[in-house]
């Protein structure tokens, strides 16, 4: 027997009216968990579920598929609501697009696309059945895009880039190369992003490795990658 939210989910796709209220909620309960409010989440559900006819349940999905794409935007999520397995291409772009628009980013969505590419390229290809390479383009069409980004101190970079002596301050190995200069290669990282409201200070900066940097933005064990750091590094602070 098909769910009742599943049938919910077939009856009617999303409009943009039931996802950008998703997205308003999402980030309304991350402020008030942020604010130390617990057992609301059930309510805001229900809400929604009253103001759309869907299950609240359906609305539950929702919320985890917004993790997902908050997730690949190397974006904070609510804990509580693990990122969805699946998130369709076309809901994902839709989500990222909302959330660039409410954060006032005029930046064209671009993680969706990897979600969506990383999904398709771990899919099983049938056995024997060679798929022949895609053609790609010789001549790649050029595109301008504009996207807000925030002024980072470059003293902080420096003092960072200092204390961490040539040594990523995640997994504190050397860094893994260096410049044509012969300088370590490491990259500044803020623990609690920008885009989420992270303040640009040293408390709130570590000096990573490529590799580290990409697992703190988007790798599965990035809480706990946090949590070794916050307890080792004296002078950080949780934002
Ligand atoms: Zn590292
Ligand atoms: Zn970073």
């Amino acid at each position: 027997m098909t769910p009742p939210e599943l049938k919910d989910e077939v009856r009617k796709a999303w409009t943009d009216e039931e996802l950008r209220a998703s997205v308003v909620a999402y980030r309304d309960m991350q402020r008030r968990l942020d604010a130390g409010e617990r057992r609301f989440m059930k309510s805001v559900y229900l809400d929604l579920s009253r103001r759309f006819e869907r299950t609240p349940s359906s609305f539950e999905l929702r919320m985890q598929n917004i993790s997902a794409v908050l997730a690949a935007m190397g974006r904070r999520w609510i804990e509580g609501l693990k990122p969805a397995k699946h998130v369709g291409a076309g809901v994902a772009l839709r989500l990222e697009a909302l959330i660039n628009e409410l954060d006032g980013n005029p930046a064209p969505p671009t993680a969706s696309e990897r979600l969506e590419v990383l999904e398709l390229a771990a899919k099983p290809v049938k056995a024997r059945k060679e798929t022949p390479p895609p053609e790609g383009a010789a001549q790649p069409t050029r595109s301008t895009t504009t996207s807000l980004s925030f002024a980072r101190s470059k003293d902080v970079k420096v003092w960072v880039l200092r204390r961490a002596a040539g040594r990523c301050e995640c997994c504190a190995e050397p860094a893994p190369f260096q410049t044509v200069q012969g300088l370590p290669f490491l990259e500044v990282h803020h623990l609690r992003t920008l885009a989420d409201g992270g303040s640009d200070r040293v408390s709130n900066a570590v000096a990573l490795c490529p590799n580290c940097h990409r697992r703190l933005h988007f790798g599965q064990d990035a809480e706990a990658c946090k949590a070794q750091m916050y307890a080792s590094i004296p002078g950080l602070i949780r934002e």
